[in-house]
Protein backbone atom coordinates (compact mmCIF):
# COMPACT_ATOMS: atom_id res chain seq x y z
CA UNK A 1 0.00 0.00 0.00
CA UNK A 2 2.62 2.63 1.12
CA UNK A 3 4.68 1.66 -1.69
CA UNK A 4 2.14 2.24 -4.17
CA UNK A 5 1.03 5.38 -2.63
CA UNK A 6 4.57 6.91 -2.96
CA UNK A 7 5.07 5.40 -6.64
CA UNK A 8 2.33 7.84 -7.75
CA UNK A 9 3.27 10.55 -5.54
CA UNK A 10 6.82 10.16 -7.58
CA UNK A 11 4.97 9.91 -11.11
CA UNK A 12 2.97 12.79 -9.73
CA UNK A 13 5.97 15.26 -8.88
CA UNK A 14 7.33 14.02 -11.99
CA UNK A 15 4.69 15.11 -14.08
CA UNK A 16 4.31 18.17 -12.68
CA UNK A 17 8.26 18.72 -13.06
CA UNK A 18 7.86 17.99 -16.68
CA UNK A 19 4.94 20.83 -17.37
CA UNK A 20 7.11 23.27 -15.55
CA UNK A 21 9.88 22.72 -17.74
CA UNK A 22 8.03 22.99 -20.69
CA UNK A 23 6.37 25.94 -19.70
CA UNK A 24 9.95 27.52 -18.70
CA UNK A 25 11.51 26.09 -22.14
CA UNK A 26 8.71 28.02 -24.36
CA UNK A 27 8.73 31.03 -22.09
CA UNK A 28 12.62 31.32 -22.78
CA UNK A 29 12.73 30.21 -26.13
CA UNK A 30 9.71 32.84 -27.21
CA UNK A 31 11.85 35.55 -24.93
CA UNK A 32 15.50 34.51 -27.00
CA UNK A 33 13.21 35.09 -30.07
CA UNK A 34 12.24 38.70 -29.18
CA UNK A 35 15.57 39.26 -28.62
CA UNK A 36 17.64 37.60 -31.18
CA UNK A 37 15.69 36.77 -34.08
CA UNK A 38 17.35 38.86 -36.85
CA UNK A 39 15.47 40.21 -39.59
CA UNK A 40 15.21 37.36 -42.64
CA UNK A 41 15.12 37.87 -46.77
CA UNK A 42 13.66 35.14 -48.79
CA UNK A 43 14.36 35.82 -52.81
CA UNK A 44 11.22 34.63 -55.04
CA UNK A 45 10.11 34.65 -58.28
CA UNK A 46 9.79 38.23 -60.01
CA UNK A 47 7.06 38.60 -62.67
CA UNK A 48 9.45 41.09 -64.38
CA UNK A 49 11.86 38.29 -65.01
CA UNK A 50 15.54 39.26 -65.20
CA UNK A 51 14.54 43.23 -65.13
CA UNK A 52 12.85 42.02 -61.38
CA UNK A 53 13.53 41.52 -57.88
CA UNK A 54 11.36 40.05 -56.03
CA UNK A 55 11.55 38.88 -51.96
CA UNK A 56 9.87 38.57 -48.69
CA UNK A 57 11.28 40.31 -46.06
CA UNK A 58 10.32 39.64 -42.10
CA UNK A 59 11.69 40.78 -38.91
CA UNK A 60 10.50 41.64 -35.40
CA UNK A 61 8.35 44.81 -35.96
CA UNK A 62 7.69 45.06 -32.25
CA UNK A 63 10.83 45.21 -31.11
CA UNK A 64 11.99 47.58 -34.37
CA UNK A 65 9.17 49.42 -35.02
CA UNK A 66 9.38 50.97 -38.96
CA UNK A 67 8.10 51.13 -42.43
CA UNK A 68 9.77 49.59 -45.30
CA UNK A 69 9.35 51.29 -48.28
CA UNK A 70 12.92 51.04 -50.48
CA UNK A 71 14.85 47.96 -51.57
CA UNK A 72 18.76 48.36 -53.12
CA UNK A 73 20.43 46.04 -54.51
CA UNK A 74 24.48 46.21 -54.93
CA UNK A 75 27.10 44.40 -57.31
CA UNK A 76 30.41 44.68 -55.47
CA UNK A 77 33.01 42.90 -58.08
CA UNK A 78 36.68 44.18 -58.49
CA UNK A 79 38.03 41.33 -60.07
CA UNK A 80 35.08 41.18 -62.96
CA UNK A 81 33.23 43.34 -65.18
CA UNK A 82 31.39 45.79 -64.47
CA UNK A 83 32.73 45.46 -61.15
CA UNK A 84 29.76 47.75 -59.88
CA UNK A 85 26.22 47.77 -60.37
CA UNK A 86 23.30 49.47 -58.34
CA UNK A 87 19.69 49.35 -58.54
CA UNK A 88 16.85 50.29 -56.52
CA UNK A 89 13.04 50.74 -55.85
CA UNK A 90 10.35 52.36 -53.68
CA UNK A 91 7.19 50.33 -52.88
CA UNK A 92 4.34 50.66 -51.07
CA UNK A 93 5.75 50.91 -47.46
CA UNK A 94 5.11 47.98 -45.13
CA UNK A 95 5.28 47.82 -41.25
CA UNK A 96 5.20 43.87 -40.84
CA UNK A 97 6.56 40.77 -42.58
CA UNK A 98 5.46 41.59 -46.61
CA UNK A 99 6.63 40.47 -49.77
CA UNK A 100 7.18 42.94 -52.92
CA UNK A 101 8.40 42.29 -56.73
CA UNK A 102 10.04 45.55 -57.70
CA UNK A 103 10.83 46.45 -61.18
CA UNK A 104 14.62 46.74 -61.19
CA UNK A 105 15.23 47.57 -64.97
CA UNK A 106 18.26 47.04 -66.92
CA UNK A 107 20.66 47.58 -64.29
CA UNK A 108 19.20 44.31 -62.72
CA UNK A 109 20.13 42.35 -65.78
CA UNK A 110 23.90 43.75 -65.75
CA UNK A 111 23.82 43.04 -62.47
CA UNK A 112 22.85 39.12 -63.30
CA UNK A 113 24.82 38.83 -66.10
CA UNK A 114 28.35 40.25 -64.58
CA UNK A 115 31.17 38.24 -65.38
CA UNK A 116 33.24 37.17 -62.67
CA UNK A 117 30.27 36.88 -59.97
CA UNK A 118 32.26 34.13 -58.31
CA UNK A 119 34.30 36.46 -56.56
CA UNK A 120 32.01 39.63 -56.19
CA UNK A 121 29.48 40.30 -53.49
CA UNK A 122 25.78 41.07 -53.66
CA UNK A 123 24.31 43.69 -51.20
CA UNK A 124 21.08 43.70 -50.56
CA UNK A 125 19.40 46.96 -48.14
CA UNK A 126 16.13 46.97 -47.25
CA UNK A 127 15.12 50.23 -45.85
CA UNK A 128 12.73 52.77 -44.36
CA UNK A 129 13.07 56.25 -45.61
CA UNK A 130 10.79 57.75 -43.45
CA UNK A 131 12.38 56.53 -40.29
CA UNK A 132 15.81 56.09 -41.91
CA UNK A 133 16.01 52.15 -41.07
CA UNK A 134 18.26 50.18 -43.06
CA UNK A 135 18.60 46.43 -43.10
CA UNK A 136 21.70 44.77 -44.49
CA UNK A 137 22.61 41.32 -46.27
CA UNK A 138 24.99 40.09 -47.96
CA UNK A 139 25.84 37.35 -50.47
CA UNK A 140 28.51 35.57 -52.56
CA UNK A 141 27.46 37.10 -56.44
CA UNK A 142 27.28 33.51 -57.51
CA UNK A 143 24.72 32.49 -54.53
CA UNK A 144 22.40 35.66 -54.89
CA UNK A 145 21.97 34.33 -58.95
CA UNK A 146 21.60 31.13 -57.62
CA UNK A 147 19.27 31.62 -55.02
CA UNK A 148 17.10 34.19 -57.26
CA UNK A 149 17.08 31.72 -60.32
CA UNK A 150 16.20 28.44 -58.32
CA UNK A 151 13.33 30.83 -56.32
CA UNK A 152 10.25 28.98 -57.37
CA UNK A 153 7.44 30.95 -54.88
CA UNK A 154 6.17 34.01 -56.34
CA UNK A 155 4.77 37.66 -54.12
CA UNK A 156 1.70 36.29 -54.61
CA UNK A 157 2.05 32.83 -52.78
CA UNK A 158 3.46 34.49 -49.39
CA UNK A 159 1.08 37.20 -49.54
CA UNK A 160 -1.46 33.91 -49.01
CA UNK A 161 0.39 33.22 -46.60
CA UNK A 162 1.21 36.02 -44.29
CA UNK A 163 -1.26 36.71 -40.99
CA UNK A 164 -4.19 39.50 -42.58
CA UNK A 165 -2.08 39.75 -45.34
CA UNK A 166 -4.73 37.39 -47.56
CA UNK A 167 -6.76 39.41 -50.11
CA UNK A 168 -9.88 40.40 -48.20
CA UNK A 169 -12.55 38.11 -49.23
CA UNK A 170 -16.05 39.55 -50.61
CA UNK A 171 -18.69 39.47 -48.76
CA UNK A 172 -22.05 38.41 -50.33
CA UNK A 173 -24.22 41.70 -49.41
CA UNK A 174 -27.57 40.77 -48.71
CA UNK A 175 -30.14 41.56 -51.41
CA UNK A 176 -32.32 44.54 -49.76
CA UNK A 177 -35.38 45.47 -51.38
CA UNK A 178 -36.68 48.85 -51.17
CA UNK A 179 -39.42 48.09 -53.03
CA UNK A 180 -42.71 47.57 -51.07
CA UNK A 181 -44.96 44.67 -51.66
CA UNK A 182 -47.95 45.43 -54.17
CA UNK A 183 -50.58 47.76 -52.93
CA UNK A 184 -53.57 45.70 -52.83
CA UNK A 185 -56.37 47.84 -54.22
CA UNK A 186 -53.75 49.35 -57.37
CA UNK A 187 -50.95 46.35 -57.62
CA UNK A 188 -48.42 49.05 -58.17
CA UNK A 189 -44.74 49.23 -56.81
CA UNK A 190 -43.05 51.72 -55.35
CA UNK A 191 -39.68 53.35 -57.02
CA UNK A 192 -37.13 54.46 -54.73
CA UNK A 193 -33.73 56.01 -55.98
CA UNK A 194 -31.83 54.11 -53.71
CA UNK A 195 -32.98 50.71 -55.43
CA UNK A 196 -29.97 50.61 -58.02
CA UNK A 197 -32.96 48.58 -59.99
CA UNK A 198 -33.99 51.86 -60.90
CA UNK A 199 -31.07 53.78 -61.24
CA UNK A 200 -31.24 55.06 -64.43
CA UNK A 201 -34.91 55.90 -63.81
CA UNK A 202 -33.65 58.73 -60.90
CA UNK A 203 -30.68 59.94 -63.07
CA UNK A 204 -32.09 62.87 -64.03
CA UNK A 205 -32.98 63.87 -60.58
CA UNK A 206 -32.27 67.37 -58.85
CA UNK A 207 -34.26 69.59 -61.29
CA UNK A 208 -32.21 69.31 -64.80
CA UNK A 209 -34.86 67.56 -66.75
CA UNK A 210 -31.74 65.65 -68.67
CA UNK A 211 -31.89 62.24 -69.78
CA UNK A 212 -31.80 58.83 -68.17
CA UNK A 213 -28.37 57.47 -67.62
CA UNK A 214 -27.69 53.99 -69.29
CA UNK A 215 -25.07 51.84 -68.26
CA UNK A 216 -21.74 51.00 -69.77
CA UNK A 217 -19.15 49.43 -69.42
CA UNK A 218 -15.41 50.45 -68.81
CA UNK A 219 -11.94 49.61 -70.00
CA UNK A 220 -9.72 50.82 -66.91
CA UNK A 221 -10.01 51.53 -63.77
CA UNK A 222 -7.38 53.46 -61.33
CA UNK A 223 -6.41 54.98 -58.02
CA UNK A 224 -4.73 58.06 -58.50
CA UNK A 225 -2.60 59.18 -55.43
CA UNK A 226 -3.93 60.58 -52.93
CA UNK A 227 -6.06 58.19 -51.41
CA UNK A 228 -7.16 59.15 -47.50
CA UNK A 229 -8.56 55.15 -46.80
CA UNK A 230 -12.30 56.61 -46.28
CA UNK A 231 -13.53 53.63 -47.49
CA UNK A 232 -16.31 54.99 -49.24
CA UNK A 233 -15.48 53.35 -52.96
CA UNK A 234 -15.39 49.41 -51.60
CA UNK A 235 -18.52 50.47 -49.12
CA UNK A 236 -20.20 51.13 -52.64
CA UNK A 237 -18.66 48.60 -55.09
CA UNK A 238 -17.00 45.87 -53.14
CA UNK A 239 -15.99 43.52 -55.77
CA UNK A 240 -13.95 46.44 -57.36
CA UNK A 241 -12.25 48.52 -55.11
CA UNK A 242 -10.18 46.94 -51.73
CA UNK A 243 -9.37 49.46 -49.17
CA UNK A 244 -6.13 48.79 -47.34
CA UNK A 245 -4.03 50.12 -44.60
CA UNK A 246 -2.66 52.78 -46.73
CA UNK A 247 -4.22 53.22 -50.19
CA UNK A 248 -6.92 51.68 -52.07
CA UNK A 249 -6.57 48.74 -54.77
CA UNK A 250 -8.39 47.79 -57.78
CA UNK A 251 -8.86 43.98 -57.56
CA UNK A 252 -7.42 42.01 -60.45
CA UNK A 253 -10.56 40.43 -61.14
CA UNK A 254 -12.92 43.58 -60.85
CA UNK A 255 -15.66 43.32 -62.87
CA UNK A 256 -15.77 46.60 -65.32
CA UNK A 257 -19.07 46.03 -66.58
CA UNK A 258 -21.17 48.10 -64.56
CA UNK A 259 -19.85 51.71 -65.23
CA UNK A 260 -22.82 53.80 -63.49
CA UNK A 261 -21.68 51.95 -59.74
CA UNK A 262 -17.25 52.55 -60.56
CA UNK A 263 -18.69 56.13 -61.61
CA UNK A 264 -20.90 56.58 -58.35
CA UNK A 265 -17.73 55.55 -56.04
CA UNK A 266 -16.04 58.13 -57.93
CA UNK A 267 -18.31 60.46 -57.51
CA UNK A 268 -18.21 59.87 -53.68
CA UNK A 269 -14.57 59.66 -53.32
CA UNK A 270 -14.30 62.47 -51.24
CA UNK A 271 -10.21 63.62 -53.00
CA UNK A 272 -11.26 62.41 -56.54
CA UNK A 273 -8.51 60.35 -56.82
CA UNK A 274 -10.70 57.39 -58.71
CA UNK A 275 -10.32 57.40 -62.78
CA UNK A 276 -11.68 55.51 -65.23
CA UNK A 277 -11.85 55.07 -68.98
CA UNK A 278 -15.40 53.95 -70.57
CA UNK A 279 -15.06 51.51 -73.24
CA UNK A 280 -15.60 51.46 -76.57
S1 LIG B 1 -13.23 56.80 -51.87
FE1 LIG B 1 -11.32 57.70 -52.59
S2 LIG B 1 -10.26 58.35 -50.74
FE2 LIG B 1 -11.89 56.96 -50.09
S3 LIG B 1 -10.88 54.96 -50.01
FE3 LIG B 1 -11.78 55.11 -52.04
S4 LIG B 1 -10.15 55.96 -53.31
FE4 LIG B 1 -9.54 56.29 -51.22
Amino acid sequence: MNTTLIAMAVAAIAAIGLVVTVGIVSLLSGGLHFLFARPRIEFLKSEFGNEGFAFSFSWNATREPAKFDKVKVRLFNPFGSPTQVEVSREFAAAGSDFARDAYMGNGMVRLLEAKGLDNATVEVEVISTKDSVSQYFSFKGHKFVKMLSEATETVKDIEEKLPGKAPKPIYQTVQRSFIADPLPQSSKTIKLATNPEFAGDFAAAGGSGGETQENFEVSKVWIDPGCIVCNACEAIFPEVFEVTDDTCLIRPDAPLNDGLKIQEAAEACPVEVIKFNKAG
